[in-house]
């Protein structure tokens, strides 16, 4: 759909797939006035298709535009444009195990103007593709390099939105992570250089002790990092299996040093791309440290499943968690 100033949003259709004409002057690929969603679709053992929690995809999306300055699509359009896509796409839903349906919705300055300022034309776009499993070999630790150049959001920012530039300031550092060996960036707090915010695209969780006593941290919003909507799931599917779940800021020192001495046995990352990672190994100026046996954890290989599984449809939604797709 395109949005004018005055109009508001029109011309809503299904078109197949092909390159977008934009004016060179387009604000979007001057000024980074562009944001976007990520979320998967999965095909259910009746046969049926659902997406996980869209709406919590669209608030998030709405929360991104006002950020940016944009009007947002309305959430009924932002979850209308979704199921249109994936009823049309529905052949290219994966069946296999593991496998989804990922969807791209985004939204972009396109008024073609070279001035600084909120532009009045935008165009809201979903593109899908199918995914594979995300660890094809099984699920492996990742190695992590934490951050100490650069940051990727400072307060007052855009680090609590979906925004491309995000993305863009995050660049180097995964460069530097891959150069140095390891799989992903961890972000440190911009103040105080010593919090543990986030990895790449992911949130992180620690599991402090073990056993049925085991207590999950992870870190607060503090309005620095992403509200992810595996995260927030994550707490309420830990909490009904009866496990603590403390939001709270958690330092490099405190990882480290609960590594050390055992009270933290488990790191593990989670987003819509790959569910639930475990955390292997961090590489830090400050010296680098090794997380748990080099096999994931009892309680990341728990949740995860869980996860898995309601969203494959495989146990009950108890929280209305999974949106299924009507034919059109
Ligand atoms: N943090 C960042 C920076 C991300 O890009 C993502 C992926 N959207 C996440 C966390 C995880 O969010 P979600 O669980 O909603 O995918």
């Amino acid at each position: 759909a395109r949005y004018r100033t005055g109009e508001g949003w029109v011309d809503a259709r299904l078109t197949p797939y092909a390159p977008l004409q934009m004016d060179p002057s387009a604000a979007a690929l001057h000024y980074a006035q562009s944001i976007f969603e990520g979320l998967k679709a999965y095909a259910q053992p009746d046969g049926s298709v659902a997406t996980f929690r869209p709406e919590s995809n669209a608030a998030r999306f709405a929360r991104s535009a006002a950020r940016l300055a944009m009007p947002a699509v309305p959430a009924e359009a932002f979850l209308t444009a979704v199921d249109a896509l994936v009823d049309a796409d529905r052949d290219w839903v994966p069946t296999g195990p593991d496998q989804t349906l990922y969807i791209r919705p985004y939204q972009l300055a396109v008024e073609p103007f070279l001035g600084v300022r909120p532009a009045h034309e935008y165009l809201f776009i979903v593109i899908a593709s199918p995914a594979g499993a995300y660890f094809p070999r099984g699920v492996q630790p990742v190695s992590v390099y934490l951050s100490e150049d650069y940051i990727r959001a400072a307060p007052g920012g855009t680090g609590d939105v979906k925004c491309a530039g995000n993305y863009a300031a995050s660049l180097l550092a995964q460069e530097q992570a891959i150069a140095a060996g390891c799989d992903q960036v961890v972000w440190l707090d911009a103040t105080e250089k010593r919090y543990v915010e986030e990895m790449g695209g992911m949130n992180l969780f620690f599991v402090l002790g073990s056993g049925a006593d085991a207590e999950l941290v992870t870190p607060e919003l503090t309005g620095t990092l992403l509200p992810g909507i595996t995260r927030e799931s994550l707490i309420t599917v830990a909490r009904e299996l009866g496990h603590r779940v403390t939001e709270r800021k958690i330092t490099v020192d405190e990882w480290r040093s609960g590594v050390a001495d055992g009270s933290i046995t488990e790191t593990f990352a989670c987003g819509t791309a790959a569910v639930i990672t475990p955390v292997g190994s961090v590489k830090a100026r400050t010296g680098d440290f090794t997380v748990g046996e080099g096999v994931p954890g009892p309680l990341t290989m728990q949740l995860r499943e869980h996860l898995l599984d309601v969203q494959h449809g495989r146990v009950a939604d108890s929280h209305g968690w999974l949106h299924r797709v009507a034919p059109a």
